[in-house]
């Protein structure tokens, strides 16, 4: 129960975040290290994520699916570059039921595998493609420093994997699933993210191209909230995914495989949180308005819970999502508090003059105190509500937004200005050849990596220096430390 304030953002972000997470009731530590326990609040969040997901994934022509947790540990070893890069982080079963098993089995820290393995199997001709798929699961990778939401062993996502037959329709899928994300990343959690093209060192294992959408966190640092990978035929040929054309000829698909995890809940708390808690976007909030009865007595209690009662049915009626705090034990204050700290983006508080005037008390949670605070009539309420809850997401969109543009800058002037942007926390966008030698030495001069090389390019079609060798590179990139 949230009473006790958190740690404010300015004198320790991390115990901030740690704090509202546990707070809030999203989510708790596990007895085993490095998993955690989604809470039903947190869970319901996830969910209003799923559903935004979900709903685009259909509309873009996909079917969800579902394929099995253990992978034969041959699977793995098919792609040279995918087993490299996940060996560390493997689950390995190598005991079943009491015996040894003949082969491991490993426990998915991706399905890429897996899938193409059924794929080859489904596909035969051209009129077999495209293949949309998507699997709703949990995945795991052995990770040592873990953190809730942000970095956990085991954690929920959706993994799309699409066949096609041409590159050129795979590389149009990819990009497709990267502007979804974006498109719900925006529009839904209210996170102005940067859509672009991940660098060789930085893509996936297995993958020709990566791209991805990255967010910025209240404290500057860059979080990575979503994943879009052009794998060309790497896992076509590793799995014999083929079909034959429309002139008989055989030939080998070109897949693609997109993801977005339980993080993005961690991003939706490090972006609008503030020192009273979570601040949700209603469109993803469990609760978009809960209502405070108010009464002194047993007398006025009637008359408030009859009128909080019918307009917690009107509200829901009209499509609201409602909670009603109804708790007798707390007082008013408290209750106030405690939903603030669970980022409800509205408040409506009625006592017995509020009954007696037939209106209520609208508290907005992105507007603190009296400012956000007014008296509405009963008459025409539902549209009120919905007014101030748009006004609400576009407010949290703007802030999130402003927040991040002030902490944007193209760095022209050389290294020394570069590397000073991103120790103090913000992002720097400028040219970069993309060379391995030029990554490391920011990771080893900043502690960060490039995040990515915007679709939407500040020069289109120009050239500059490297800002890190000099060496001409055709495009900028942001460098920023990150989750
Ligand atoms: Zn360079």
């Amino acid at each position: 129960m949230a009473q006790q304030g958190v740690t404010p953002q300015s004198e320790d972000f991390s115990r901030w975040y740690t704090d509202v997470v546990q707070k809030a009731d999203l989510a708790d530590y596990s007895p085993v290290r490095g998993c955690m326990i989604i809470k039903p609040y947190g869970y319901e969040l996830w969910e209003g994520v799923k559903g935004g997901l979900d709903r685009r994934f259909k509309a873009t022509g996909h079917q969800n699916a579902y394929f099995p947790l253990f992978i034969p540990e041959s699977f793995l070893k098919k792609e040279a570059e995918h087993v490299e890069g996940f060996s560390p982080e493997l689950a390995v079963v190598t005991i079943g039921g009491g015996k040894v098993l003949e082969e491991p089995l490993i426990v998915r820290p991706t399905s890429e595998t897996i899938i193409g393995w059924a794929f080859q199997k489904w596909i035969q001709s051209y009129r077999d493609l495209p293949l949309l798929i998507n699997q709703w699961a949990n995945v795991v990778r052995w990770e040592l420093r873990t953190r809730l939401f942000l970095r956990t062993m085991e954690f929920l996502w959706q993994e799309g994997h699409t066949a096609h037959a041409t590159h050129e329709d795979a590389l149009a899928e990819t990009m497709r699933m990267l502007g979804v994300y974006a498109d719900f990343a925006i529009n839904d959690a209210a996170i102005p993210v940067i859509q672009g093209r991940k660098s060789s060192q930085e893509r996936f294992a297995g993958a020709l191209s990566s791209f991805s959408i990255e967010a910025m966190m209240r404290d500057g640092k860059a979080l990575q909230a979503g994943t879009s990978h052009d794998l060309g035929q790497n896992f076509a040929k590793a799995f014999e995914i083929q079909f034959t054309d429309e002139s008989n000829g055989l030939q080998h698909c070109w897949t693609t495989s997109w993801g977005l995890s339980t993080r993005m809940v961690g991003a939706i708390v490090m972006t609008h949180g503030d020192d009273q808690g979570l601040r949700l976007p209603p469109k993803l909030a469990p609760f978009q308005v809960v209502i405070v009865p108010i009464f002194r007595d047993e007398a006025t209690r009637a008359a408030v819970m009859a009128t909080v009662e019918r307009i917690a049915a009107l509200l829901v009626e009209g499509g609201i999502r409602v909670k009603v705090d109804d708790r007798d034990n707390l007082s008013p204050g408290f209750k106030y508090n405690d939903w603030e700290m669970r980022g409800v983006p509205l408040r409506m508080e009625i006592g017995p003059k509020d009954v007696a005037n037939h209106g209520v008390a609208l508290a907005r949670r992105d507007i603190p105190g009296k400012e956000g605070k007014r008296f509405v009539s009963q008459d025409g309420l539902v549209s009120a509500v919905r007014e101030t809850l748009d006004a609400i997401q576009a407010n949290l969109l703007a802030q999130a937004t402003q927040f991040r543009d002030s902490r944007l800058h193209k760095v022209t002037s050389g290294y020394a200005d570069f590397i000073d942007v991103i120790q103090r926390g913000e992002w720097a966008l400028a040219w970069f050849c993309g060379g391995k030698a030029c990554e490391e030495r920011v990771k080893d001069d900043a502690q960060a990596v490039s995040r990515n090389f915007p679709l939407d390019q500040p020069h289109p079609g120009e050239h500059g220096p490297c800002v890190i060798c000099g060496t001409e590179a055709q495009e900028m990139a942001y460098f920023a430390k990150a989750y």
